[in-house]
C-alpha cells in the first residue's frame, strides 16, 4: 500500500514552526515557548531520516528537542497542512499579513495587524498599501494620525512589493548577541555543500560593539550548490540579495545575514573582502591597483599572503577600520604587542555581595584563581549609589575583614577598592581618608548623566583633580543601544587625565564597551594608560574581560599601555591613591 504524499514538506514544516515562534514573540508571549518551536524546527532540519514513516510510528518524540505537543502539531501539518496549535498563534491573519508582522516595520505591531485584518479585511500587502494612500486606516481605534504617518513612510520606503522584510527595521545587536546568533548559525553553515571552512567576517570579526548583521565566508568548491542550499534553508525568511558569489537573507528573528562563498584557493581575500570596513577595503585597493593590479584579482589561500603582496604585514581584523592602521602598517607596526587576553594578570572592577554583586568575596577570588590571575581588586559601589547598595564607610572594616578571610584560602591577592561615586560637584564619594585606606579607587559617574555639557566636563575634570583619582570608571557611561555618551568635552578630559597620571577603564560589561575604541585611540596619542575591567558582579561576569580585550584591541591599545598587564607590585604603586 502506498502511503499518501504529505500535505507539507519537512523544510515547510519547519518554515511554519519557525514563524510560530517568531509570533509569540512578537506578541510578547513566554521566550521558552516561542523558543521551543525555534528548536523544534531546528530538529526537523537536522533529521536525516524518512519523516513520513516518523510520523506514521508515532517516533517523532524520540528527536531531541520534540515532546508531545510539537510531535502532535508536527503530525497534523505532515497530514492535513493544518494545525489547531498553530491556529491560536496566528489567528485568521493571513501568510501576508504574518511576514509583514515579522518584517517589524515600525508601528506595524502584532495587534495593529490583527485589526487590519479583522476590522479593516485586508488581507494582502497590495490591500495594505492602497488602505494606507486612501486613509482608511486612521478609522482604526489606536491608530493615531503619527502612527499612520510612520507606517506610510515605513512602507513607501520599502524597495519591492516582493520584499517585504526589506522594509524592516534593522535592529543592531549587541556584540554579546551576534556570538549567541554565530553560534547557531555556524553548524547549519558546516553542512553546506563542499563547505571545507567557514569563517566569521564583518563586523563581528571586528568585534564591533554593535553589529547590524552576520556575515560569513564558505570555502566550498561547489559555491552555485552551497548559496542554493542557503537560499532553501528553513530558516530564511525572506532573500534581500543574491549573485553569483554571495546571498544576502532574513532569518525569521530578523536578523540579516550575508554568506559569500569562495573557491578554497580564494579564501584569502574573500575574508579580507568581507570583514573590513568600506574604507580600509577602498584603501587597500588603491594599493593594489599602484601596483597594477586589484584586490580582488590577488589570490592567496589566507590573508597574510594578500597583505604580504600588497607589501604590509597582517593586520588584525579589530584594527580594519581605516583608522589609521594601514599608515601604522606601511611605517612597520606588526601590532605584535596590541593586548591579548593572555597578558591579562589581574581582575579590575568587580562586585560583590557586599554591594550589587551576586557572589561573595570569597568565591569571587576562587574563581580568579581558577582563571590563573595574580590580582582582584574588590571595588564595591560606594554610598551614593545607594540603588546599588553602596557600602557606608562604618561597614567597609566588615568588608575588609571578610577579604583577608578570604585572602588565607586563595593564591590570587585580594586588593581592597571601592568603585566610588564621582558626585554631582565633582567630588568623590567617602572621606579622603577612607579612599587613602584603599588599594584602589575606580571612579564613576552612575547619576546625572543629562548636565549641560560645560557643567559636566567640569565635574569631571574637578574629580580628575582630586589626589586619589586613579582609574575613570566606564568614563562616559553610555549603555549600548539604550543610553548615549554623556555629552562632556572629552578632548578637555583626555588632556586633563594625561596631566594627573590616572588611568582610563575599558569597561568589559557588553552592555557598555567603554571608553569607546575612537576615544581611546585619542587617549593613546597623549600616552595615558589603561585597565581593561570586566565590572563584574558574579563569577561568570569574570568573561566580560573577553569584551574588554577585544574593545581595546580596536582602539589599537598595546600590553605596554595596560596598567594590569603589570605584576602585582608594579600595578599597586601605579594605582595607588
Ligand atoms: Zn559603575
Ligand atoms: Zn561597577
Amino acid at each position: 500500500m502506498s502511503q499518501p504524499g504529505p500535505a507539507l514538506s519537512k523544510g515547510e514544516i519547519a518554515r511554519r514552526l519557525r514563524e510560530a515562534s517568531e509570533l509569540l514573540r512578537l506578541q510578547g508571549e513566554s521566550p521558552y515557548r516561542a523558543g521551543a518551536y525555534e528548536t523544534g524546527a531546528d530538529a526537523l532540519d537536522a533529521f536525516g531520516g524518512d519523516l513520513g514513516a516518523a510520523v506514521e510510528a508515532g517516533r517523532l518524540i524520540e528527536l531531541r528537542g520534540i515532546g508531545p505537543s510539537l510531535a502532535q502539531t508536527i503530525t497534523d501539518l505532515w497530514r492535513t497542512g493544518e494545525s489547531a496549535a498553530l491556529h491560536k498563534i496566528t489567528g485568521a491573519v493571513p501568510p501576508a499579513l504574518r511576514r509583514l508582522a515579522m518584517a517589524r516595520i515600525p508601528g506595524l505591531t502584532w495587534r495593529r495587524l490583527q485589526a487590519l485584518h479583522d476590522e479593516l479585511g485586508i488581507a494582502t500587502e497590495e490591500e495594505l498599501h492602497a488602505a494606507a494612500a486612501s486613509g482608511v486606516i486612521e478609522t482604526l481605534k489606536g491608530m493615531g494620525p503619527k502612527t499612520v504617518e510612520r507606517l506610510r513612510q515605513a512602507l513607501a520606503s520599502e524597495p519591492a512589493a516582493a520584499e517585504p522584510a526589506q522594509a524592516a527595521a534593522t535592529p543592531r545587536m549587541v556584540l554579546v548577541e551576534a556570538f549567541a546568533a554565530e553560534r547557531r548559525l555556524l553548524p547549519r553553515l558546516r553542512h553546506l555543500p563542499g563547505a571545507e571552512a567557514v569563517e566569521s567576517a564583518g563586523e563581528l570579526r571586528r568585534r564591533c560593539e554593535t553589529v547590524g548583521g552576520l556575515d560569513f565566508v564558505v570555502a566550498t568548491g561547489r559555491p552555485a550548490e552551497a548559496l542554493q542550499a542557503v537560499a532553501a534553508d528553513s530558516s530564511v525568511l525572506s532573500i534581500a540579495a543574491r549573485d553569483a558569489h554571495s546571498c544576502r537573507i532574513r532569518l525569521y528573528d530578523g536578523t540579516p545575514v550575508t554568506v559569500h562563498v569562495a573557491p578554497p584557493e580564494r579564501l584569502g581575500v574573500a575574508l579580507i573582502l568581507a570583514t573590513g570596513s568600506a574604507a580600509h577595503v577602498t584603501k587597500l585597493d588603491a594599493r593594489a591597483r599602484s601596483a597594477g593590479t586589484t584586490l580582488a584579482e590577488l589570490e592567496g589561500a589566507d590573508e597574510a599572503a594578500i597583505y604580504a603582496r600588497l607589501g604590509l604585514p597582517f593586520i588584525p581584523p579589530e584594527l580594519r577600520e581605516d583608522a589609521g592602521e594601514l599608515e601604522a602598517a606601511a611605517a612597520g607596526d606588526r601590532f605584535d604587542d596590541l593586548i591579548a587576553e593572555g597578558d591579562i594578570r589581574g581582575l579590575i572592577h568587580c562586585h560583590t555581595t557586599h554591594s550589587d554583586g551576586r557572589d561573595t568575596v570569597l568565591a569571587m577570588a576562587k574563581a580568579a584563581d581558577a582563571l590563573g590571575m595574580a590580582y582582584l581588586t574588590i571595588t564595591d559601589h560606594s554610598p551614593t549609589a545607594a540603588y546599588a547598595r553602596g557600602v557606608p564607610s562604618e561597614a567597609l572594616a566588615a568588608q575588609w575583614r571578610e577579604i583577608a578571610d578570604a585572602q588565607a584560602e586563595v593564591a590570587v591577592t585580594i586588593l581592597r577598592g571601592t568603585e566610588s561615586d564621582i558626585v554631582r560637584d565633582g567630588g568623590l564619594d567617602y572621606p579622603d581618608e577612607v579612599l587613602r585606606a584603599l588599594d584602589v579607587v575606580v571612579a564613576s559617574i552612575h547619576e546625572r548623566y543629562r548636565l549641560p555639557p560645560a557643567d559636566m566636563t567640569e565635574r569631571i575634570v574637578r574629580a580628575i583633580r582630586h589626589p586619589v583619582f586613579k582609574i575613570w570608571g566606564h568614563p562616559l557611561g553610555r549603555l549600548l543601544l539604550r543610553r548615549d555618551p554623556i555629552a562632556c568635552d572629552v578632548e578637555r578630559i583626555l588632556d586633563e587625565v594625561a596631566a594627573s597620571n590616572a588611568a582610563i577603564e575599558i569597561n568589559g560589561s557588553p552592555y557598555r564597551l567603554d571608553l569607546p575604541p575612537e576615544w581611546a585611540r585619542s587617549a593613546r596619542r597623549r600616552g595615558i594608560k589603561f585597565v581593561v575591567s570586566t565590572d563584574a558582579h558574579s563569577t561568570a561576569e569574570f568573561a566580560n574581560l573577553a569584551f574588554g580585550v577585544m574593545t581595546a584591541r580596536r582602539a589599537g591599545i598595546r600590553r605596554r599601555e595596560v596598567l594590569n598587564t603589570l605584576p602585582i607590585g608594579e600595578f599597586k604603586a601605579a594605582v595607588r591613591p
